[in-house]
């Protein structure tokens, strides 16, 4: 059997499976039933390539502005806590 290259279109991942031509396989990571079978590299065009891995990288920018604007927050709450504390202490 021939090993092919898939990217599952769900989750993004790529994997080689050995399967039979036309076979169907499940992602490894996701489970999807629909990875895409990818022929090799070269032969994707350009055009299709680059909005999925833009969007990837857009989602990881977005997931780490989320994470610092959460991190802000706990940090702004807890100041808040201590003014708060320091101000009972004083009485
Ligand atoms: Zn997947």
């Amino acid at each position: 059997m021939p090993i092919y290259e898939f990217r599952c279109e769900q989750c993004g991942a790529e994997f080689e499976a050995l399967t039979e031509a036309g076979a169907e396989v499940d992602c490894p990571v996701c489970g999807s039933e629909r990875p895409k079978r990818v022929y090799s590299a070269q032969a994707a065009p350009f055009s299709l390539v680059k909005p999925g891995g833009d969007a990837r990288k857009q989602e990881a920018r977005n997931a780490k502005l989320r994470e610092r604007t959460k991190a802000r927050f706990k940090e702004s709450r807890q100041r808040a806590r201590e003014r708060a504390a320091g101000r009972k202490g004083e009485r």
